[in-house]
């Protein structure tokens, strides 16, 4: 049988995972409880993680994670959506800093939920090829007039 995880087991778990995913270091957090940084980090890849994502894929479910669910992906969402803008202005610096503001909050949201993996990496990998191909074209001044 499995060993319980006490993140899990324990009533402060909304509390922890707040303080997590508002950029509390797992280590802080972990010494705020009576459970190791390994078993924070357990609980954050096999049981945070996946209720993430399953509020994402389902927003009508009433989990305590909705909230922080709903933010990430209002956070990517606005990203996507100023990078859109910015390439409708035909404005190379201002399309510059909205791609490498996409890739940031990416990457921010990505190392947050603790995807180290090449799971879900895709996307970083698609933004930073974005990002330099870009960077590229506007420093050699050979980009067609948009
Ligand atoms: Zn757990």
């Amino acid at each position: 049988m499995p060993r319980e995880c006490g993140w899990c087991s324990s009533m402060d778990r909304p509390a922890w995972e707040r303080r997590i995913l508002a950029g509390t270091p797992v280590s802080v957090v972990a010494a705020d409880t009576p459970y190791s940084v390994s078993a924070a980090n357990r609980h954050l890849r096999q049981h945070l993680r996946p209720a993430l994502s399953a509020e994402v894929l389902s927003p009508a479910a009433d989990l305590h994670v909705s909230d922080f669910a709903e933010k990430l992906v209002s956070l990517v969402s606005s990203a996507h959506s100023v990078r859109r803008y910015a390439e409708s202005t035909a404005n190379p610096r201002l399309i510059l800093q909205s791609i490498k503001t996409e890739a940031d909050v990416l990457e921010t949201i990505m190392r947050r939920l603790g995807i180290d993996s090449e799971e879900g990496a895709e996307d970083y990998v698609q933004a930073r090829k974005l990002t330099s191909a870009v960077g590229a074209l506007v420093r050699s001044g050979d980009h067609p007039e948009f």
